[in-house]
């Protein structure tokens, strides 16, 4: 089997951006994708609206035109579908990735659910929307607790407990409140977090005129099939509850991680060791690309700010090669 010279593991937008510069520097690749074209983004909120302009989420040079100031779930999926079809990229969906095996620095044997490749080199852009993180907590288990929201409707009338102060906590209360649920907001912290600066005044007027109810400095410690209890500054508070959307954030796969040999560093970021420059991690030939570069911060990458990861691995895997040629 005639190795390829880049396989790249995530079919997310930055897996995307990464096809599209190989592909344009004449190398052979594969993109390899454990679900549907970009996985996580079809796995967003239905109604979700981008913090990014579109100009900021394009790759490839192919202009994203959005009607709205700012674009949403479905105008971006369409987007990034038009573009591999546009640019006839090479991908394989509904196959995962389970192992890589190095046998010489550029010698990779990479493992799918379907197969077996051979790459001189390969990218790793595998996100983090896979893994929630846990709250850890008794009730954590029950099937009225989910860590993804989907759609308001499902709340209506209900009591609903969400957990979080960043944007998707904020986006689900302000939903399901205008769809008649009844929102309880658990805040660890003193304020809503950094959420997007046009939904700020409204659900701080909300919580104000007590529309949505906000516990702040606050933890849910308990979850039961009809209550809740939460760990408040005024002692402990017990609730009614229908159901619990814990939005508490998301986390690299840390376990594919280790399993491909990439080292994390030893401190709570667990930051994946990676160059800077090349992107190149601690094995020779594997780079990785994307939001996963943040390890547990997840708040430092954007599509925005890592789709240049895509131009700067393939250069680095040039020079490489003409470094070898000429050797
Ligand atoms: C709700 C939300 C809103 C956001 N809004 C913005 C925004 O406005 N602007 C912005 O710039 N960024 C935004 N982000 C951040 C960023 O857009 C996303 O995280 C984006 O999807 C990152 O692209 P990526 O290609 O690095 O990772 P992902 O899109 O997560 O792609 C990784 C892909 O790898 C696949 N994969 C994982 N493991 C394997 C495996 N073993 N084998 C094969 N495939 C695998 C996954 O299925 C997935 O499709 C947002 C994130 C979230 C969660």
């Amino acid at each position: 089997m005639h190795p390829y010279d880049v396989l790249i593991i995530g079919g997310g937008p930055i897996g995307l951006a990464c096809g599209i510069a190989a592909q344009q520097a004449g190398l052979q690749y594969l993109i390899l994708e454990k679900g549907t074209l970009v996985n996580s983004l079809f796995n967003y909120p239905l109604f979700m609206t981008f913090f990014s302009t579109a100009e900021r989420l394009e790759i490839g040079g192919v202009p994203f035109m959005s009607l709205a100031p700012k674009p949403g779930r479905q105008e971006a999926m369409e987007y990034y579908r038009r573009v591999t079809a546009h640019y006839g990229l090479s991908i394989r969906l509904f196959e995962a990735v389970e192992t890589v095996e190095q046998t010489t620095p550029h010698q990779f044997t990479v493992t799918t659910t379907k197969g077996h490749y051979q790459a001189n080199n390969v990218i790793v852009a595998t996100g983090f929307y896979d893994i929630p993180v846990q709250m850890d907590i008794p009730g954590e288990e029950l099937p009225k607790v989910s860590h993804y929201y989907k759609e308001p409707h499902f709340y209506a009338f209900q009591d609903v407990v969400i957990v979080g102060a960043a944007n998707s906590a904020i986006d689900a209360a302000l939903e399901i409140w205008r769809r008649g649920g009844r929102v309880t907001l658990v805040i660890r912290g003193s304020e809503i977090g950094s959420v997007k600066y046009w939904i700020r005044p409204d659900i701080e007027n909300r919580i104000q005129e007590g529309s949505i109810r906000a516990y702040f400095n606050s933890t849910l410690v308990a979850v039961r099939d009809n209550e809740v209890d939460l760990d408040t500054p005024e002692g402990r508070v017990t609730l009614p509850n229908d159901w619990v959307l814990a939005l508490t954030g998301y986390q690299p796969d840390f376990e594919l991680l280790r399993r491909f040999g990439i080292a994390v560093a030893p401190d709570e970021s667990q930051c994946p060791v990676y160059n800077p420059d090349t992107m190149e991690t601690n094995r020779s030939g594997m780079y990785l690309a994307g939001v996963v570069c943040g390890g547990m911060d997840t708040r430092l990458w954007f599509i925005e700010n890592s789709r240049e990861h895509a131009d700067k691995i393939i250069q680095a895997i040039l020079a490489d090669r003409q470094a070898a040629s000429g050797s």
